[in-house]
């Protein structure tokens, strides 16, 4: 372990703890000149007595090099006004951890609706508004959450948000592309500054330019999320520890990948609602490549077991993808002798052994419906012709031994009602969850919903009309539309509702509901509504 990596650690621990009111130590009153609460609030990762409360204060908001702790004071309540039953701490924000905090209120009610604001010098947040999960053993009635990906600055605005915050959902499902890594010198719409992005600071100035918009905050300020990632929080078609594309200028002898993955989850962490607890664990890691450890298993009381998993971070690389390069492409199996290989896989073995395990507990504890909330596409999605299959080595279709263990595991343990939700491919897609993707006979084990962008471009005209005849197992696709969905579980049934903006370019675009599913408990088939 090298010198620099042993201070790395420990400074981060000791800001760790500060942020997280765990460590009190002086700090001086900081003299405000501005906002600094200008990346808003958020809250995540409930339990059922606790929640995370996460703000990231802006150092332009007082002189830089002036300090280096901020004092942030708490305060959470059951009612708006915080009249009474206020319960409050204090956590300090440091530079090491991007200025960020991260509470953990414990001891809090469950199935119960909070609100939260924070405090620096004089100046208050905007209140934000979170719930703690219902307890394990309650029968509740329903849940309704959002389920939404990739937000490419350059492509469009963020009204899908301000829509999405009116449908009040109990919870986000954020699934990956947060952000962009990209300089946006291709912007259809509004061009981020700063270039490409390398470096922790970069990092850094890229989820506050990100955080800056106003319709994103508001659904941050409006219930918990929970958020797993894909690619471009690092960089496009990185896969576990193999960069994809995009190198830094000068390459990577100058700046290693393993680097830059590190400040990007450093990042991430500062920026996300996430609980302290995947922060050390990656701290207490002896690897050089400071894992972050995002899979999560989510009980909504009796009703729900949402499974969140990471199809990124431990993936083995994309096979055989043309002239031996980094990244994606488009692979004939046949052509590609790594491509069946059992030893690959899309969640690493940890977390394959983590999910059976949960997938196991999920079936005993009787909960109607398990949602595998990850960031792409599950179902094969032959893009080649009938005598030509060519699939995406990238997604699910790259992975086929994986994905058949996945599937194996759902039918092992009887999972009863498997919902799989997606996104990665900019596109709305709906379809049957098969045992077995190579046979046209295999039986249906559950649904998939992939869900669109929320504003990322899709590339192409429409093309799905072709793509449905050739992969039947999926009943329903359009690529032209940005947006997000909503899920509505009750004990009978799932009601999922695909909502699509009128014109990504602009903010003040209006919504539509572009088709609706139904899928009774215990039937495995999508009505299509409307
Ligand atoms: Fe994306
Ligand atoms: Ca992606």
């Amino acid at each position: 372990m090298s010198r620099s990596g042993w201070h790395r650690r420990q400074w981060l621990q000791w800001a760790l703890a500060c942020a997280t009111g765990a460590l009190a130590l002086p700090a001086r009153a900081v003299r405000l000149r501005g906002n600094p609460f200008a990346s808003g609030v958020a809250s995540g990762a409930p339990s059922a007595d606790g929640v995370v409360l996460w703000t990231r204060l802006d150092p332009q908001a007082w002189q830089e090099g002036s300090t280096d702790a901020v004092a942030v004071h708490w305060e959470l309540c059951e009612h708006e006004h915080f009249a009474q039953g206020v319960r409050s701490g204090q956590a300090l924000a440091t530079a090491a951890l991007g200025w960020s905090v991260h509470v953990q209120p414990q001891h809090l009610e469950s199935g119960r609706w909070y609100f939260y604001r924070f405090r620096v010098g004089e100046a208050w947040s905007p209140t934000g508004r979170t719930r703690t999960l219902p307890a394990p053993e309650a029968a509740v009635q329903r849940l309704r959450l959002v389920y939404a990906s990739c937000q490419r600055w350059e492509d469009g605005y963020f009204a899908a948000w301000r829509h999405a915050r009116q449908e009040s959902p109990d919870l986000v499902l954020f699934l990956g592309d947060y952000i962009y890594e990209y300089p946006g010198t291709h912007s259809r719409v509004r061009v981020p500054p700063g270039g490409w992005v390398y470096t922790l600071e970069q990092y850094r100035a890229r989820y506050a330019l990100y955080k800056s918009d106003p319709d994103l905050q508001a659904m941050h300020a409006a219930c918990p999320w929970l958020c797993t990632w894909d690619d471009h929080e690092v960089q496009n078609d990185y896969a576990g520890e193999h960069p994809g594309d995009g190198e830094p200028p000068g390459g990577w002898e100058r700046y290693s990948f393993a680097q830059r993955r590190a400040a990007a989850y450093q990042a991430y962490y500062e920026n996300m609602p996430l609980p302290a607890s995947v922060l050390v664990r990656s701290l207490q890691s002896l690897e050089q490549s400071a894992p972050l450890c995002l899979h999560a298993d989510v009980a909504w009381g009796r009703l729900a077991h949402l499974l969140l998993l990471d199809t990124r971070q431990y993936k083995d690389r994309q096979a055989c993808t043309k002239g031996g390069r980094r990244g994606s492409g488009l692979v004939e199996p046949r052509y590609c002798p790594v491509w069946d290989d059992p030893a690959r896989s899309m969640l690493g073995r940890e977390q394959e052994a983590w999910l059976e395990q949960a997938l196991a507990q999920g079936v005993a504890a009787r909960m109607p419906w398990t949602v595998l909330a990850q960031s792409t596409l599950l179902g094969a999605r032959n893009v080649g012709s009938e005598d030509k299959p060519r699939y995406w080595n990238d997604g699910w279709d790259g992975y086929p031994a994986a994905r058949a263990r996945l599937t194996q595991a759902l039918q092992r343990h009887r999972v009863p009602n498997p919902v799989v939700l997606g996104g990665d491919v900019h596109e709305n897609w709906v379809g049957h969850v098969l045992a077995d993707y190579a046979d046209p006979n295999s039986a249906v084990l559950g649904v998939e919903f992939c869900g669109t962008s929320i504003s990322s471009h899709s590339g192409k005209a429409d093309h799905t009309a072709a793509l449905l005849e050739r992969n039947k197992h999926f009943v329903f696709a359009d690529s032209l539309r940005r947006g997000y969905g909503v899920a509505d579980f009750t004990e009978q049934e799932l009601l999922v509702r695909l909502r699509t903006l009128d014109d990504v370019t602009r903010s003040d675009a209006s919504v539509q509901t572009l088709a609706t599913f139904g899928v009774p408990a215990g039937q495995h088939r999508l009505q299509r509504r409307s």
